[in-house]
């Protein structure tokens, strides 16, 4: 009796044991773009999904060169998550020689596109500029009202690649919706707090024009849209008066981007360096924002702290 009884559970614990790997085998394999869209990919997916990320904490993925691991990770897709807006360049290269069949979704379907003006109003001038992004800003994720979009954009293809999981995948969905409105009141609420006059500053690429339409505060880069281009030194120059004239209050360094330039320019404007913001990447658990949530909460209080009167 007693053997029988231990032999049966050793059983259930032999089915137990199987019943989890063929769970963790038959997770729906996602990759993801670059890192902000992985973490909306696993809170949307949840234990259902399996998320690969090509570009990783702290990676630009405006230049980016795809290793063999990205093509088999790509190859091994059902589902693809791009954010479009001419931000991967490289993409599309890696994905048709990766010959799967993988659905590609586009998380910024259906939000409206900023104009690069900036960077078509500086070269007008000068040179036709060759940007590959097709002179829409690619950064809009930086609104939290955006980011919505790209949770019911990837909700909908998740649910498509797995209709299995369409219920936990909507109430998934609606959980972290609800994250990202709370989140979106508070930066409105620190905003509100800071003088009108301070609410400017001084960014390394144009990754904040999302941000500034959203919250208005007015972000200025020497750099444009893209880190491929480097600022030029009349860029500089424009900017240093630009400080001086208008007496924006700080300077802030991305965590995507070289600080040298920016630290030259602080120095050379009397402006004070703010910080970094996090611009187009999470870090890593260790860092400080390792989520999408956490990054806007580590902006908005960088950039709260530098503007305060
Ligand atoms: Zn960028």
């Amino acid at each position: 009796m007693v053997h029988a009884f231990v032999r049966s559970l050793a059983l259930m614990a032999v089915l137990v044991a199987v019943s989890a790997t063929a769970q963790a085998q038959e997770k729906l394999k996602v990759v993801a773009s670059f890192s902000i869209l992985a973490d909306f990919a696993r809170n949307i997916g949840g234990d259902r999904v399996d998320v690969a990320m090509l570009v990783g904490p702290g990676g630009d993925a405006h230049v980016y060169s795809p290793t063999p691991a990205d093509a088999r990770n790509v190859a091994a897709a059902k589902l693809v998550i791009v954010n479009g807006l001419g931000f991967e360049g490289w993409l599309s290269r890696l994905i048709k020689s990766a010959g799967n069949k993988a659905t590609v979704a586009t998380a910024t379907k259906g939000v409206a596109p900023r104009k690069d003006k900036a960077v078509t109003h500086d070269h007008k001038h000068n040179h036709k500029h060759s940007h590959d992004h097709e002179d829409a800003d690619p950064h809009a994720w930086q609104s939290v009202a955006n980011a919505k979009v790209y949770a019911a954009n990837i909700r909908d293809a998740l649910i498509a690649a797995d209709p299995a999981g369409a219920e936990a995948y909507r109430r998934n969905t609606e959980g972290y919706l609800a994250k990202l409105d709370a989140l979106d009141r508070d930066v409105r609420e620190a905003v509100a707090k800071l003088p009108a006059e301070r609410r400017k500053v001084i960014s390394t690429h144009d990754a904040f024009g999302y941000f500034a339409d959203a919250y208005g505060i007015v972000f200025i880069a020497p750099q444009g849209v893209s880190t491929e281009s480097e600022a030029t030194a009349r860029d500089v120059a424009r900017i240093i008066t630009q400080i001086k004239t208008q007496k924006i209050p700080a300077v802030f360094l991305e965590n995507v981007s070289d600080p040298r330039l920016m630290r030259r320019i602080a120095e050379e404007s009397g402006a004070k360096l703010g910080g970094t913001l996090f611009s187009d990447s999470l870090t890593d658990e260790k860092g400080a924002a390792p989520t999408y949530i956490d990054m806007i909460r580590y902006n908005i209080k960088a950039l709260t702290s530098a503007l305060a009167g």
